[in-house]
Order: structure tokens, then sequence, then C-alpha cells
């Protein structure tokens, strides 16, 4: 065992604090990395609060991690002591079982999360990127693109991510009318990700405040959703509609939006079940659909397209003791556009 240093919550809703904890030694098919930088992901919040109720603790959350390789075991072909990688959400998946796809290994039921999760063949349990360091599967580890700073690129490991796989899946591209409904985290890499692949990208905000910060990152329009007057503008105007927003809202109100055959897909994970008309999806044959993260595989292309593309993250970095202050702000929607720890002031 290691000792690692890292922040972590000894209950639900307990504030984050700091925490030595042990890492396992690493195996012969594992990669070894100095945590450098840690996005904020809302969900990390959820899983403090316990919101989803499935958190475990105490709790290191970070699932939005870079750093620089340390040590590889001896089976390690594809990274080297100093390779600039990220972590994700996920640290293992199925590897056995028969239905095993690569294209989907985030919904197979073998997925080890990076946090709240527990370690394969050990009874240890998973612990996030707020931390030092880690121990890692090669087959689990990202290469960060030469030309992506370790800061902004980190909010690619799942903000990115989670945003790219729907846009690809619904095939986000010219020709296409997207919203990307919420400018935070999530929302803003969904805007430059749609943008470059080509489609005409409408920001749905709560307001106009953020308007010309989402106009600079591509989106051709925008519109606040507190004026009434955007649900009857825009009626029928979508082919996609990716929803990032972490709370409960009137998802209807949202797909009547949507031209003839359109999908509305939720992205963000309201901790309370939001109640649904049937009409809102039968006149115009629409399809509510969920999304979740990327496999490994296609968060490595995500990075690749945005290495080509030169697409980050807008970031606010923090020391890891302003943490507590960075989820408050976070849920008065008041960033831009990310939280990212420098983890140099563990
Ligand atoms: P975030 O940075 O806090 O952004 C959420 C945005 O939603 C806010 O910036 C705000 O945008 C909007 N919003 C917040 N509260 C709202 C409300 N009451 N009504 C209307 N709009 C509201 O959060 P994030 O990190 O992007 O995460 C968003 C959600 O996605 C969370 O639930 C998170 O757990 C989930 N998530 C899901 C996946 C997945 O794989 N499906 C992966 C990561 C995260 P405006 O200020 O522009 O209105
Ligand atoms: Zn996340």
């Amino acid at each position: 065992m290691a000792i690692a240093k890292g922040y972590a919550a000894a209950s639900a809703s307990a504030p984050l604090t700091p925490f030595t904890f042990d890492r396992r030694e690493p195996n012969d098919d594992d990669v070894v990395i100095a945590i450098k930088h840690c996005g904020v992901c809302h969900s990390d919040i959820h899983m403090v609060d316990n919101g989803w109720g499935q958190s475990v603790y105490p709790i290191v959350p970070g699932h939005e991690i870079t750093g620089v390789v340390t040590a590889v075991g001896s089976k390690v072909s594809r990274f080297k002591e100093g390779d600039r990688v990220g972590v994700g959400c996920f640290v293992d998946s199925c590897t056995t079982c028969a239905a095993r796809d690569l294209d989907r290994e985030q919904y197979m039921p073998g997925l080890v999360l990076t946090y709240s999760g527990f370690e394969p063949g050990a009874d240890l349990p998973t612990y996030g990127g707020y931390s030092d360091h880690m121990v890692v599967k090669e087959g689990y580890v990202l290469s960060i693109p030469d030309n992506l700073p370790l800061d902004a690129a980190a909010p690619l490991l799942c903000a990115g991510i989670t945003l790219y796989s729907p846009l690809r899946h619904w095939n986000a591209g010219p020709g296409k009318s997207v919203a990307i409904l919420g400018l935070g985290g999530l929302g803003h890499m969904g805007v430059k990700i749609a943008h470059a692949m080509g489609a005409e990208v409408t920001v749905l905000s709560q307001t106009l405040s953020k308007q010309a910060d989402g106009l600079a990152m591509g989106a051709d329009h925008y519109y606040a959703t507190s004026d009434a007057a955007t649900f009857e503008t825009l009626a029928g105007t979508f082919d996609l509609l990716i929803c990032t927003v972490s709370a409960g809202i009137d998802w209807g109100a949202y797909l009547n939006l949507l031209k003839v055959d359109g999908t509305m897909v939720l992205v963000g994970a309201p901790e309370e079940p939001v109640p649904l008309n049937a009409f809102a999806l039968i006149p115009g044959r629409r399809t509510l659909a969920g999304s979740m993260i990327g496999s490994i595989k296609e968060t490595q292309e995500m990075l690749d397209f945005c290495g080509e593309h030169g697409i980050a993250a807008d970031i606010e970095t923090i020391a890891i003791d302003q943490i507590n202050a960075a989820y408050e702000r976070m849920q008065k929607s008041d960033v831009r556009y990310r939280f990212v720890i420098d983890m140099a002031t563990l």
C-alpha cells in the first residue's frame, strides 16, 4: 500500500476536509499517475450529498483527472514515465463477460467508478482525483494531446465526453439544429464541440448574463429560458436538444422545442423524478433519451478531436482548500465554466 493524500467528505453533505488513505500497490498492468489537476463536476456534489443514494463514505470525489505518469508495470505498453495522461469516470469494466462491448462499456454492469466504487478483487473503495496520486489499469488511462494544457484539458474527461458522445450518437453536424440547455461545465463543452462538428448551435440559459461568452464559444443563437417568449419563438426548432441541467425542470416545455422526430437527451441528472405528460412526446413523434459519459475508446477519440480543434474548457483554477466554496458557487450556477483544482496546493 502507498499512502495518498486527498480531500474527503466523511458523510452525506459533510464538508470536504484533508484525508489520508491507502492506494493499492501497482500490478503489472497498472500505471501510477501523479495528479496535477482535477475538474469539479456537479456529479461530485450530487455524490457528496448522496443525492443519488449510491455514495460510499468517506468519499474522495474527482473524475476529471489529468497528471503525469510516474511509474508503469512490466506489462504496460502504451505509457511510460513522464507521459501526460488523463483518467475519467471509471477505472475498470467487464473484462470477461460475453456481452463485453468496447463501444458501450460505460453501460456494462461491471463498471467500476473512479470514486465511490470498489477496486476489483480488493477490499478497497475507489478514491477519486481530489488527491495526489492514483494507480489505474493501463486500459482506463487516456492520452492528453500535446497542444492541450493539463489544467484546461481535465474537464474533457467527464464534461467533454458526456457531451461528445450524444452529439456523435445523434449525428450533430452540418444541417442539424442543436440546442444546449444550461451553460455550465457540461453545457459549455457541448457548445464548443457541437460547433466544431458543424452544427447550428443554440444556447438555452436561465438568463442572458453569459450570452457574450456563449457566442464566443461558438453558439449561433442564445435565448433566456426565464423569458416565456423563448418557448413560443423556438417551438419546433431543434433536431437535438441536450439537457445538462442538474435540477428538476419542466421537460415537457423543452420537448415542445423539438422538430418532428427530434430527440431530447438528458445528461443532467436531477435528484428527484420529473413528471412528464405523454402529449409532450406523442404529437411530434419525439424521443426523450438519456446518455452517460462515453467508452474509453470514444473518450480517446474525443480527446483527439479536441486536440485537432484546439478545444479545452474555460476554467477557474482553485486551491484545494477552496473546494467547499466552489461547491456553493456551482449550486448557484456561478461558475465560468469549470472549477479545476491545482493539486500542487494539496
Ligand atoms: P454545472 O456546471 O453546475 O452546470 C449546470 C447548469 O445547469 C448551470 O450552469 C445552469 O446553467 C443550469 N441550471 C442549474 N440549475 C438550474 C435550474 N434550477 N433551472 C434551470 N437551469 C439550471 O453542472 P455540470 O457539471 O455541467 O453537470 C450538470 C448535470 O449533469 C449534473 O446533474 C451532473 O451530475 C450531470 N452529469 C451527468 C453526466 C452523464 O454522464 N450523464 C456526466 C457528468 C455530469 P445556466 O446558468 O446557463 O442556466
Ligand atoms: Zn462528471
